[in-house]
């Protein structure tokens, strides 16, 4: 294959875009990491983590991917046989519900359609019903990557409230992180689940967990095997610093150092505003394409469309990843693929992230362009509308 010209344009939704900055915070030698140096780095990242959080909880951070935190959030405060309720959104709440059947839990589901919001009433529904109190769990994932959707959380949070059950609330917020809002302790939630590749702009590796006191609590009498993600020997000490099972990673740790330094010079408020006005204009693109049985909106309900990920679903007769592929191997935009159920019928364009107008323009431009030359069917505009979006 010859060489593609130019610098590519990433619009998977994750590992997202790295910015110079954080990638020149790691061009440096390691450094010994029992020392008071490190611990000032992890003790600045914890505190700003938890202004992104919104929490004063506790909050770890682990050398995982995401998946690491998932495990923590149910090894520390589950025992074998114990319910868990997994709200269903997609193919992340249906992995993190996989993942809780391989520990060993009773996984119910609360069935709900991909493509709708889901409605945070069944929640307490479900609740009110379990008169014996047998779910120790409500699980949820906030930004569903998989189809484009933000879910409820503020409304599950006080429906679990309002139904007076004793739950944990368990929130997946890693592709919501600081591209839209996240209320911990206002919401309710117990504990949050999070991961360092996408709305921090940093590489993969870091599992974050924030972890109420009655999740703390719950862990007392949990006896779910654990040992790497155990929160009673990861808890940050008294001076702040967190404790590792291992080597710290700490070139990590410098990446995030500037990486959440950047996005407090932004403003977490500029921050979202910037995602919301990505995602207006990916939505605006994706409606006019449509209007000419082209590609649409794979979320039907508009008050749930993502801030960070658009998910988008081919024409009849069209297949997603044939599209994609030339997308990429001709004019080097990375799109996302349909997961699970919706591979072939769906691409997804990430927005999150170190990104901006012109990069988010030169990627609909390219999936207009691309539609015409592979003969899709689309309305014309989709560019057009985006510059009226975003102008
Ligand atoms: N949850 C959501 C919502 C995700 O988008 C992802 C990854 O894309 C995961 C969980 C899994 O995280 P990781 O790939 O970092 O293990």
């Amino acid at each position: 294959m010859s060489r593609l010209a130019g610098r590519q344009f990433l619009n998977i939704p994750g590992p997202t875009n790295i910015p110079d900055r954080v990638l020149q915070a790691m061009h440096r030698p390691a450094l010994d990491f029992m020392t008071q140096e490190f611990f000032d780095i992890q003790i600045e990242c914890r505190e700003t983590m938890k202004k992104i959080l919104k929490t004063e909880n506790e909050v770890m951070i682990y050398a995982s991917s995401g998946h690491g935190s998932w495990e923590a959030a149910m090894t520390n405060t589950c025992s074998p046989g114990d319910t868990i309720l997994i709200c269903e959104t997609g193919r992340f709440s249906e992995s993190w519900a996989g993942m809780g059947e391989a520990l060993g839990l009773k996984v119910e589901t609360l069935a709900n359609e991909w493509d709708r919001a889901l409605d945070p009433s069944r929640v307490e529904d479900r609740l009110r019903a379990d008169k014996e109190h047998k779910i120790r769990a409500v699980c949820m994932v906030q930004n569903e990557t998989s189809t484009g959707m933000a879910h409820d959380i503020k409304g599950v949070g006080a429906a679990i409230r309002n139904s007076g059950h004793p739950a944990l609330f368990m929130v997946d917020t890693i592709s919501s992180l600081a591209s839209y809002d996240f209320r911990m302790d206002e919401w309710g939630i117990d504990v949050a689940v999070a991961g360092s590749q996408k709305g921090l702009m940093l590489p993969v590796g870091l599992g974050i967990s924030a972890v109420s006191e009655k999740a703390i609590a719950a862990g007392k009498t949990a006896t779910l095997p654990r040992k790497y993600f155990d929160w009673e020997e990861l808890r940050p000490n008294e001076q702040g610093r967190i404790r590792f099972a291992g080597t710290a990673p700490s070139h990590l740790f410098f990446a995030m150092r500037e990486g959440l330094r950047m996005l407090m010079e932004e403003g977490l408020e500029n921050v979202f505003a910037r995602h919301h006005r990505l995602a207006e204009a990916t939505q605006a693109a994706v409606r006019a394409w449509s209007r000419g049985n082209g590609p649409s909106l794979f979320c039907k309900d508009d008050a749930a469309l993502s801030d960070s990920v658009t998910a988008v679903r081919m024409p009849e007769g069209f297949d997603a990843d044939a599209f994609r592929g030339k997308v990429l191997s001709e004019t080097n935009v990375a799109l996302g693929g349909g997961l699970a159920r919706l591979q072939g019928s769906v691409f997804r364009i990430g927005h999150l992230g170190d990104l901006n107008e012109p990069m988010i323009l030169g990627c609909l431009s390219t999936i207009e362009m691309q539609l015409k030359r592979q003969g899709i069917p689309h309305g014309a505009g989709g560019v057009d509308a985006a510059i009226e979006s975003l102008a």
